[in-house]
């Protein structure tokens, strides 16, 4: 038997017990490899590696730190194809989606490596006289992050690259499907040079390494991505350990498609947003809701697309639609696209099961017309390939219809009016808004996250990141060096003709 790819405590790779097979979900008999499970005495020993890492780590330079991460953003990005494969067979996207998601981590870390430098604070005049104040970013600590199979290296990279350009140490907790794409990232970091403790790599169950991190004293903030029912757990837990919390949570982003959309980017948008990446996608656009000058032609402009689509093995040239990621995620697509029929959706396209040369978990994109927003297929996240028409009246009752959802992260809108583009980015209740685009598809500079449910705590990704890890603490206040010095009395303005002073031209706007 192969030996199993190990987790990273300390300075050592530890795990020869229990092993999780990683399994391709385009071909069931690949076996990606096998995987260490920590326990969580190991989780305690990751979590006491990292402390005892945090004191030197967190007195290194920026520079020292921006240096390591830009050797592992080098890396990744030379080894963009290798490890995109890697992700396609272990997460199920396709190949070209893969790779495009190995160069997003790489170019979050090249980011981060910037970063790493930039950290700055500021001096501002007390209210009181004679002192000055200082505000400072300090590390926070030993920062736990759990992540979700979706993301299986973009998520742990904008997670782990900013925890460490701010001098973290981090436990890091992958998902239980994805554990491939954690260790070479992981191994990538350690061979760039990271100090022994400062990355942690714990792969294993979430009930038992997860929960772990959560109870730990010694992990002074968690970061966690994956569904609202976890994070909720999650958020508990880390309230009743008094630890810092950022949850980044699901989402049933409505797309409004107006009578006046450029219906090709319409079409485009809407299958781009609701099925590529398997419909896999927190941002994926679930609720497409058309008005009903345009929703006919729509709807049989977007079947066409699908029609035209091929659903099959990840790595397969040609391939548009890789397979669900696993078979509980199948079962609950299958079972909601039941629930859509149930409800007296009408499934105009897709919805079955796709047999392929290899025995994989392949799902055709499933569209459902005649919906109404109230319908559970509407109201709850499927996290498939599955998406729904709500037909609506005017642009008034698509906005009412998008912001009617428990959820907040994404929403777009298609249409060429500037009126309506303009008022639905500033009244559509999500974090991110698009025009004339998919609701997924973010850049890694600007704030990520969501509102409602869908997020809770501070923003993810670019300089936004940094507030992740807050000032861990009170800005110092010290007495100035020298007193100030007597400003000297201005000279009274001159008097005019009649004996009045005249107002000084300089203190005029
Ligand atoms: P999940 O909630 O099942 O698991 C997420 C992580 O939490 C995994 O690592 C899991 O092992 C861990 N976990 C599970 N139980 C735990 C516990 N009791 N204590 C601690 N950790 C525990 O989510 P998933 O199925 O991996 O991911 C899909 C979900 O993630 C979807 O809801 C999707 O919308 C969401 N997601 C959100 C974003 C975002 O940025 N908003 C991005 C990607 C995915």
């Amino acid at each position: 038997m192969t030996s199993p790819f190990k987790n990273r405590i300390g300075d050592a790779w530890i795990g020869d017990g229990d092993v999780t097979e990683n399994i391709n979900p385009s071909d069931l008999s690949d076996v990606v490899g096998l995987y260490a499970r920590a326990d969580a005495a190991q989780a305690a020993d990751a979590i006491a590696a990292a402390r005892a890492a945090f004191p030197s780590w967190s007195a290194t330079t920026g520079q020292m730190r921006g240096d390591i991460l830009e050797r592992a953003a080098a890396e990744i990005l030379a080894r963009r194809e290798e490890l995109g494969e890697l992700l396609a067979r272990e997460e199920g996207k396709t190949l070209p989606e893969a790779m495009g998601e190995v160069a997003r981590a790489g170019q979050i870390f090249r980011f981060f490596a910037a970063e790493a430098v930039r950290a700055a604070g500021e001096v501002v005049p007390s209210v009181r006289p004679g002192v000055s104040v200082e505000v400072t970013r300090e590390p926070l600590g030993v920062i736990g992050l759990i992540t979700p199979w979706n993301f299986p290296i973009a998520i742990p990279a904008w997670k782990i690259a900013p925890a460490l350009a701010y001098g973290n140490c981090v436990v890091f907790k992958p998902a239980e499907l994805v554990p491939g794409c954690a260790w070479a990232l992981t191994e990538i970091l350690v061979r760039a040079g990271l100090p022994a403790g400062v990355l942690n790599l714990v792969m294993g169950r979430g009930s038992v390494v997860g929960a772990a991190m959560l109870e730990s004293p010694e992990v002074d903030a968690i970061s966690f991505t994956g569904s609202v029912g976890t994070g909720r757990q999650v958020a508990e837990r880390c309230v009743a350990t008094m630890k810092k919390v950022q949850l980044e949570m699901g989402g049933k982003n409505p797309l409004i498609v107006l009578d006046d959309a450029d219906l090709p980017a319409a079409v485009e948008a809407a299958v781009n947003g609701a099925f590529f990446s398997t419909g896999q996608r927190c941002t994926a656009s679930s609720r497409l809701i058309v008005t009903e000058g345009i929703h006919d032609r729509f709807v049989a402009a977007v079947t066409a697309r699908l029609e035209r689509l091929t659903v099959g093995h990840a790595l397969r040239k040609g391939t548009d639609i890789g397979p669900v990621v696993s078979q509980d995620q199948l079962e609950q697509d299958r079972r909601y696209i039941a629930i859509g029929q149930d409800e007296g959706a009408r499934l105009a396209w897709g919805g079955g099961l796709v047999e392929c040369d290899t025995k994989g978990f392949f799902l055709q994109p499933a569209l459902f017309t005649e919906t109404t927003n109230a319908m559970r297929i509407n109201r709850e996240e499927i996290f498939g390939p599955v998406a729904s028409v709500v037909r609506v009246r005017d642009y008034e009752e698509a906005l009412a219809a998008a912001n009617d959802t428990a959820f907040g992260l994404a929403a777009g809108i298609c249409t060429t009016s500037l009126k309506h583009a303009s008022h639905f980015k500033r009244n559509a209740q999500a974090g991110m808004v698009m025009v004339n685009l998919p609701t997924a598809g973010v850049d890694y500079h600007v704030p990520f996250g969501g509102r409602k449910a869908s997020s809770y705590g501070p923003r993810e990704q670019g300089a936004y990141a940094a507030n992740s890890t807050p000032p861990s603490r009170p800005p110092t206040s010290t007495p100035e060096p020298f007193p100030r010095q007597r400003r000297a009395r201005p000279a009274p303005a001159p008097r005019d003709a009649w004996g009045r002073r005249t107002i000084s031209p300089t203190l005029l706007p």
